[in-house]
């Protein structure tokens, strides 16, 4: 079987079509991974992924980086089984790694409200990184709220929820190898 590629997904009683196809995912990771490979060349960066979203991005973003790297994760609590963000940011898992002088990549699946990451970036400086940037699969521009510097952003969307690709609706559709927007 290929991946799971669906064109449509009832999930929750709702329903879902495609909106970034798998090739349009990866051409873009190609070019974001290029990216870190040139910019952080000789400085054996640490990708961050702030669990659970953004496991397949990270996964997938990884093997397009051609210099050595490392990886840790932190989890944050979620949205819970809701399409809208509760406002709160608490810690669920903490990273293992030192990161005193070392490049940082924080990964983010999705910056809406920039909330988690405006906090992110917060705690993570008091470890005295010697840098920190941010890179994300998908930012809700118009969403973003919060004082957020993302160095690679592979799509900038519309204020809609999608899943798909890691991300979930009420714990489902993570396995889905697309991003998909809720059907008007
Ligand atoms: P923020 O703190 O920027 O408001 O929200 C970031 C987190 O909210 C993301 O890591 C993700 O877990 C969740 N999130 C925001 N927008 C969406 C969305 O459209 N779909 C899903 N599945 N999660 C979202």
């Amino acid at each position: 079987m290929d991946q799971y590629l669906p064109d449509k997904v009832n999930i929750n009683g709702e329903q879902f079509r495609v909106y970034l196809t798998k090739d349009e995912i990866q051409e873009r990771l190609k070019d974001m991974g290029n990216r870190i490979s040139h910019e952080y060349k000789d400085k054996r960066p640490i990708l961050i992924g702030v669990l659970n979203g953004a496991f397949v991005f990270l996964a997938d973003l990884m093997r397009y980086i051609s210099i050595p790297c490392e990886v840790d994760f932190l989890k944050l609590s979620s949205y819970g089984d809701e399409k809208v963000s509760s406002g709160n940011v608490t810690d669920l898992k903490n990273i293992d790694a030192d990161i005193k002088d070392r490049h940082v990549i924080l990964v983010e699946d999705i910056v809406d409200t920039g909330l988690s990451m405006n906090y992110l970036f917060k705690k993570l400086e008091q470890f005295e990184p010697a840098s920190l940037s941010a890179a994300t699969l998908l930012h809700k521009t118009e969403a973003t709220q919060h004082d957020v510097e993302l160095k690679y952003v592979g799509f900038k969307i519309s204020n809609l929820f999608v899943l798909g690709y890691g991300l979930d609706y009420a714990q489902e559709g993570r396995n889905l190898a697309q991003i998909y927007i809720l059907e008007e």
